[in-house]
């Protein structure tokens, strides 16, 4: 189908994972994606993979700069910019006697400040368009309780769901949909960051946790990032256009459960 034709996108941390999924999804689904991620050689391998519709952007979250050039270089390859995916983000776990500052500002530089001046600069961008877009965020189940080994992750998660909501109800006016997607657990070198991180604090052997996790998901099994597209699809188009500020999860069940 061609439901994003005419469209481009730019999807931060895109270089693996969902956001790679993500990209691909999106040129198939006829969109021009820029792939913008601190990794420039993941970045560049993805865009090879996707052929004429996809470029690499060297992109910094963290760095306003880097944003902006990143932007501007999107902007002047394509003609502009419909769609933003904030997808980068890192993961981190401590108990809450371990978390260092230093470890809590990293995260919620990347995962909150990230999404949320990612999203100012792309949203002034559309706003000086005048042709509307859709941002989407991606927040995690992770925002929506705490977990005790987890809490700044999880705090940064929660930020992106409340900045979905405040930047939704801000943007509406200009035509601009921010909603937000919550996985689960997905399974990915990010889960293999989070498998590795509770092996060392629950004393599990590498795998375990993942193999747990995994069982836990009524669905039964681990989500693939394949399992993302259809919504991240979804939330670009035209059909997606009374939706406003939301964020929906999709986990094979696990929230409910
Ligand atoms: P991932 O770790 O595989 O990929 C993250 C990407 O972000 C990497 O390519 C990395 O280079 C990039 N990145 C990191 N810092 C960056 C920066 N400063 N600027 C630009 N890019 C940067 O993660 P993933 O599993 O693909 O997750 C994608 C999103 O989904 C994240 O927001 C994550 O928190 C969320 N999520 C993932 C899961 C899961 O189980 N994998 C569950 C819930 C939510």
């Amino acid at each position: 189908m061609n439901r994003l034709a005419g469209k481009t996108a730019l999807i931060t941390g895109a270089a693996r994972g969902i956001g790679r999924a993500f990209a691909r999804a999106y040129v198939g689904e006829g969109a021009r994606v820029a792939i913008a991620d601190i990794d420039h050689a993941g970045a560049q391998s993805a865009a090879g993979e996707l052929g004429n519709g996809a470029i690499a952007v060297p992109f910094d979250v963290t760095d306003p700069a880097s944003i902006d050039a990143g932007l501007a270089q999107v902007a002047g390859t394509f003609g502009g910019v419909d769609i933003l995916i904030n997808n980068a983000a890192i993961f981190t776990a401590a108990p809450i006697t371990a978390i260092t500052r230093d470890d809590y500002a990293r995260c919620f530089d990347i995962n909150v400040a990230g999404t949320l001046f990612t999203l100012q600069a792309v949203a002034k961008h559309m706003i000086a368009r005048g042709q509307g877009g859709k941002i989407i965020n991606m927040a995690s189940q992770a925002g929506r309780r705490g977990e005790p080994l987890v809490a700044v992750y999880c705090a940064s998660k929660a930020a992106v769901i409340s900045l979905t909501q405040s930047a939704g109800l801000n943007l509406i006016e200009h035509g601009i949909n921010v909603n937000a997607i919550a996985p689960g657990v997905v399974d990915g070198d990010h889960w293999d960051d989070v498998d590795a991180f509770f092996a060392k604090f629950e004393g599990k052997p590498l795998g375990q946790k993942k193999k747990e996790v995994g069982e836990s998901v009524p669905y039964g099994r681990m989500g693939r990032a394949d399992d993302l597209t259809g919504m991240a699809v979804f939330l670009a188009s035209d059909d997606a256009d009374y939706i406003v500020a939301q964020t929906y999860n999709v986990d094979g069940g696990q929230w409910m459960s």
